[in-house]
């Protein structure tokens, strides 16, 4: 069942997807060639916390940490380990909180230094083609609409691989809700958009082939080719007016221009 959301809660998903959002640019922060995920990690769940916020994927489904951090050729769900960031690398970092008993959720992917041009192309686009699903994010188009917007930028017209097996979702009072939002399908297709749904769209962006694998640990997600994955993710509330983002990317690309470490997407091009 799709839970519609009244104006009053998309303002309190808005609190809770600025805290995602905040937390994001700390970790936008912390982010230096010798650092490892698990100390940003431990990092970010504490300022979660000293912001009134519950830590959202720390125990879900028995996920064991606050962020999910993804280097490289790990698409989504890495586990934050003890391995230092290093020039070269890219990384997602996903971010869920509970705010006011509603859930944010919002990923961004970060690059270091030294990154080969190709992959700064794949970051650009998957970036990019968030916003062409945002677009697509509009009273009476369908579902099939923002997700065809993906696939269409991100496959025939850059050739890079849109990963199946996982897909954005309606975000509420709980972390998943109806309806999933494929980011590959035929435009006119799927569940109707009406004011009060909120969406986190996030495309995952393989610079090869689509394929993918989860590894032993039952959570992080890999290319089957090793080469390296994008995921940018916004939360978007549905409303007569056009596509509200409740999400910010703007306050975490502000810290990335001030870590000399990092390499802010828009630059390089
Ligand atoms: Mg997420
Ligand atoms: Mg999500």
């Amino acid at each position: 069942m799709i839970f519609y959301k009244t104006n009053e809660e998309i303002e309190l998903m808005r609190q809770s997807n600025m805290l995602v959002s905040r937390t994001l640019a700390h970790v936008g922060e912390l982010l230096k060639v010798g650092v490892s995920p698990k100390n940003i990690d431990k990092s970010a769940e504490q300022f979660i916390r000293d912001h009134g916020g519950i830590p959202g994927f720390k125990g879900y489904r028995g996920f064991p940490s606050t962020l999910c951090m993804s280097t490289n050729d790990r698409v989504v769900h890495g586990i934050p380990d003890d391995r230092p960031y290093q020039d070269g690398d890219i990384v997602s970092v996903d971010c869920g909180v509970i705010l006011n008993e509603f859930y944010g959720d919002a990923a961004y992917t970060f690059s270091f230094k030294g990154v080969a041009k190709e992959t700064m192309t794949l970051l650009k686009i998957t970036k990019e083609s968030l916003q062409k699903g945002i677009d697509n994010a509009i009273v009476g188009n369908r579902i099939g609409d923002i997700s065809n917007a993906i696939q269409q930028y991100c496959e025939k017209e850059h050739g890079f691989g849109i990963v199946r097996e996982l897909v954005g979702h309606g975000v509420g009072r709980s972390l998943h809700e109806e309806p999933e939002v494929p980011n590959f399908g035929l435009r006119g297709r799927g569940v109707m958009l009406k004011e009060g749904m909120v969406l986190a769209i996030e495309p995952m962006v393989n610079l090869g082939n689509k394929a993918v694998k989860q590894l032993k640990d039952g959570w992080t997600i890999v290319t089957r080719d090793s080469k390296p994955s994008a995921h940018f993710e916004h939360s978007v509330a549905i409303k007569s007016e056009g596509p509200d983002i409740l999400s910010n990317h703007e306050i975490i690309e502000d810290s990335i221009k001030k870590n000399e470490d990092l390499v802010i997407i828009s630059n390089i091009f």
